[in-house]
């Protein structure tokens, strides 16, 4: 049985392997985030455009600037000021952050550094060229790529795209995510179950995780533990970039997903893991579409979202695969688990300080939901281990939805 480490490089390397070039579509500098660039974009201009004083004070010639100098005090320049006028030998010239420094200046004193009496200005120290002045392209020359493609769009990306005017983004179009719920007890979120009856919160949790990953999630419902219905809504699956389906992978008589997926042409890449939860996880490739069959108990099926469809996300979209976002905790109260598989225990971390400390939270197994909608991240507890005392340092796996 596969490591779920070895398991994410198989969904890697697949994914990897099968990438052709993608559809693009141009978006919105406002409606970005979380899309990943498939152009580069360069700047329109040099930045910063002019030499740009970094605080509020006098431009100066340094050289006539020693401790107990003073000068004249000849012109006020505000941010946005058109200059033009050098600055005269013998003077200087009030300036606010973000104005420019007129040539023959080279250094900003800060007001705080200085004295003022009319017309004169009375300078406390040396100043030194080059100070308080971020120069002229020193940021960035004309032309330059400041953003590639493959880039994930986050906020502070999506600043630099408008600070040099590329308003309109090409990125990669997200690749589709089909979701199929399977199980005869499972209803949709809006019917009232019956008895014995559950509802469909999986295809919520999966809607959710594709879209933080980046996918767009295409929802499919629930099929019944039914070949003919199995068969007819996986078909539909297969017309996306990726099929997610949770439920029907276990051992039982009605786990039919990976016998349907079969019959339709899958080729299958790994059908277990060696992971509690998740242990029954598939994945796979029917046609051109890349299929998870996660275990239905819900926290299994959260946690094999984020090992190993996470990534083939990133990889459709022509980003690089992240890395899981995996931090050392000391643990804050022991754990007695059974060794052999790696375990994902929710789990919730506080920073004490900077050192974070862990606690897993009580739970029901993998059932129970309302334990994860309590933790903030997973503790990982490897699979020679079992037990561990409080004090270790221990992996957690970071909820990045929530933190
Ligand atoms: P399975 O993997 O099909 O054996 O299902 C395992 C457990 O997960 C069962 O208790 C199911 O009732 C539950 N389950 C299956 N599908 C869903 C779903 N879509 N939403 C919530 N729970 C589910
Ligand atoms: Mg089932």
């Amino acid at each position: 049985m596969l490591t779920y480490e070895q398991a994410r490089r198989t969904v890697i390397e697949q994914v990897e392997e099968a990438e052709g070039p993608r559809a693009t579509v141009g978006i919105s500098v406002w409606d970005a985030l979380g899309f990943v660039l498939a152009e580069e974009v360069r700047t329109d201009r040099e930045y910063p455009p002019f030499h740009r004083s970094t605080r509020d004070g006098y431009a100066v010639r340094a050289a006539e600037v020693s401790a107990g100098a003073t000068l004249r005090c000849v012109a006020e320049i505000k941010a946005g000021d058109t200059v033009t006028q050098p600055l005269a030998s013998g003077a200087c010239a009030q300036i606010m952050t973000g104005a420019a420094v007129p040539d023959g200046a080279d250094a900003v004193v800060m007001i705080e550094h200085t004295n003022r009496d009319g017309d004169s200005v009375r300078f406390e120290r040396a100043a030194h060229p080059g100070q308080n002045i971020v120069a002229r392209g020193s940021e960035a020359k004309l032309g330059e790529t400041i953003l590639s493609a493959g880039m994930r769009l986050g906020y502070a990306e999506l600043a630099l795209a408008a600070q040099v005017g590329a308003t309109q983004l090409r990125c990669a179009c997200k690749p589709r995510v089909a979701i199929l719920s399977t199980g005869d007890e499972v209803v949709s979120i809006d019917q009232h179950p019956g008895a014995f009856q559950i509802r469909n919160s999986n295809s919520v949790s999966l809607a959710a995780q594709a879209r933080l990953a980046g996918g767009e999630p295409v929802l499919l419902g629930n099929a019944a533990d039914r070949v003919d219905d199995l068969r007819d809504k996986i078909s539909r699956g297969l017309l996306e970039d990726v099929l997610v389906l949770s439920g029907g992978v276990s051992m039982g008589k009605y786990d039919l997903v990976e016998t349907v997926l079969k019959d339709l042409g899958a080729q299958f890449y790994f059908d277990a893991v060696a992971i509690r939860p998740g242990r029954p996880a598939v994945f796979g490739k029917c046609g051109d579409t890349f299929v998870f069959g996660l275990p239905g108990n819900p926290v299994s099926t959260m946690v094999t979202f984020e090992l190993f469809v996470v990534p083939a996300i990133d990889l459709l979209n022509g980003a690089p695969a992240r890395d899981l976002p995996l931090v050392k905790a000391r643990l804050g109260a022991a754990l007695n688990e059974k060794p052999g598989l790696t375990h994902f225990l929710p789990a919730r971390v506080k920073w004490r300080g900077t050192t974070p400390e862990v606690k897993a939270l009580p739970w029901q197994g993998s059932g129970d939901v309302a334990a994860l909608a309590h933790a903030n991240c997973y503790l990982v507890v490897a699979a020679d281990r079992g037990q561990v005392s409080a004090g270790e340092t221990v992996p957690i796996l970071l909820r990045k939805d929530v933190i």
